[in-house]
């Protein structure tokens, strides 16, 4: 899988699955562009600088990605610094999980600007400056497919990522871009670790093969759309989660 001098945007990336996905794509050959938003204490830009270094991509930017014009201005950014951008992963997401009757519209609507409108602006902005023949991945969720207690805002934004990347897959198609979804199921990363060992053992016996998923699972499918060995793959969605949804 060569993706030697193509330039990839990884929304999301100063931790978690997103950093993964910047040191898979870089040890493919990739000029990764890691994002963050800033907080006052610049421990989001120490955590995207020390990603950046590990995995030598060749920008950092800071970007919300709820902010439609300031994910313009990271993009025109990136274009002009590194010639153009041929790869961009939506993976920047938040939790806010709460029943429906304790979720207040606030709640919701933040969970589906950050996981759907950060998408869907990112999505815009590259009808543009997307280079043709480029790869869009957007990191969707079991959760958008079973529809877990306590996630009505999440649930319902990563449903709709998946349906927002049939309608791109389309339209994208003239120019040879393909998009695609990967579903990750339950994933070792901070939230994984933080919660109980009961609920973990309880999700354990529902995943047939056995484990949580690790970080590099979810990067081989992201690496496989991203290659041009998924050339003629558009508008699908990967489910990486041992078999737990199927
Ligand atoms: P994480 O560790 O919480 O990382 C989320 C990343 O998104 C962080 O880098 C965060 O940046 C960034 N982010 C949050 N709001 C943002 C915004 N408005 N603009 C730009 N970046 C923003 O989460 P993760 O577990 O790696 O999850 C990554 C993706 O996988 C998410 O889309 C999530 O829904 C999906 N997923 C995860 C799992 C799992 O089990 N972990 C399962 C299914 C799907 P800061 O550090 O700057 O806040």
């Amino acid at each position: 899988m060569d993706l030697t001098g193509k330039v990839a945007l990884v929304t999301g990336s100063s931790r978690g699955i997103g950093a993964g996905i910047i040191r898979g794509l870089a040890a493919h050959g990739a000029i990764c562009v890691v994002n963050y938003v800033a907080d006052a204490a610049g421990r989001n830009l120490a955590d995207a600088q020390s990603v950046a270094h590990d995995s030598g991509a060749g920008l950092v930017v800071e970007a919300d990605v709820s902010n439609h014009a300031r994910v313009g201005a990271a993009m025109e950014e990136i274009t002009a610094r590194l010639g153009g951008i041929d790869i961009l992963v939506n993976n920047a997401g938040i939790l806010r999980d709460r029943t429906i009757r304790k979720m207040t519209p606030d709640d919701f609507h933040a969970v589906v600007q950050v996981n759907l409108g950060g998408a869907f602006n990112t999505l815009q902005h590259a009808t543009s400056l997307l280079r043709p023949g480029g790869r869009i991945v957007n990191i969707a969720s079991v959760a958008g497919f079973m529809g877990f207690f306590g996630q009505a805002n999440y649930a319902s934004a990563k449903a709709g990522l998946v349906a927002l990347t049939k309608v791109a897959a389309r339209e994208f198609a003239r120019q040879r871009i393909t998009v695609n979804c990967v579903a990750p199921g339950f994933v070792e990363t901070e939230i994984i670790k933080e919660m109980p060992a009961e609920v973990t053992a309880r999700f354990l016996e529902q995943i047939p093969l056995g484990r949580i998923g690790r970080i590099e699972d979810v990067v081989n499918a992201v690496c496989f759309l991203c290659a041009p060995q998924s050339d003629y793959v558009t508008g699908q969605t990967i489910h990486v989660n041992g078999g737990f949804y199927m």
